[in-house]
């Protein structure tokens, strides 16, 4: 068993409202909104970062990104909406499973910090 937070959160060791959830991935609050509207998507299967994975994981990287968007609808984000991966220290990952963020609610600044 590896120690891993949102394995953690997937498994139901860690309660969060789980906002939508399929065999494949799940989508929860983030603790720390940055936005009106954050909410992270995670794949169930434990990858460490996107710089992790290959064209094995075609199929479930698109199954995030989809998901970020039926969410996005959900949320009534007609505006539009930031999804955010962030990869290793330079990226400013800080959680080593791999997540999309989707943000919204407001308008985003670009470029990001
Ligand atoms: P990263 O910086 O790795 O891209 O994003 C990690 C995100 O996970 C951060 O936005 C942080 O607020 C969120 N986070 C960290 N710990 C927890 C937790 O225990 N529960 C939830 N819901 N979010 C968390
Ligand atoms: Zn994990």
């Amino acid at each position: 068993m590896h120690d891993c937070l949102f394995c953690k959160i997937a498994a139901g060791d860690i309660p969060v409202t789980r906002l939508y959830e399929d065999e494949q991935v799940l989508a929860f609050p983030d603790i720390h909104p940055q936005a009106p509207v954050h909410i992270l998507i995670i794949p169930k299967l434990h990858l460490q970062s996107l710089d992790e994975t290959t064209a094995e994981n075609s199929p479930l990287l698109g199954h995030l990104l989809t998901t970020a968007a039926e969410i996005a609808r959900q949320q009534s984000l007609t505006h539009g909406y930031r999804t955010v991966i962030n990869t290793g220290p330079d990226g400013g990952q800080t959680v080593g499973h791999l997540h999309v963020h989707l943000l919204g609610g407001r308008a985003m600044h670009w470029p990001p910090g």
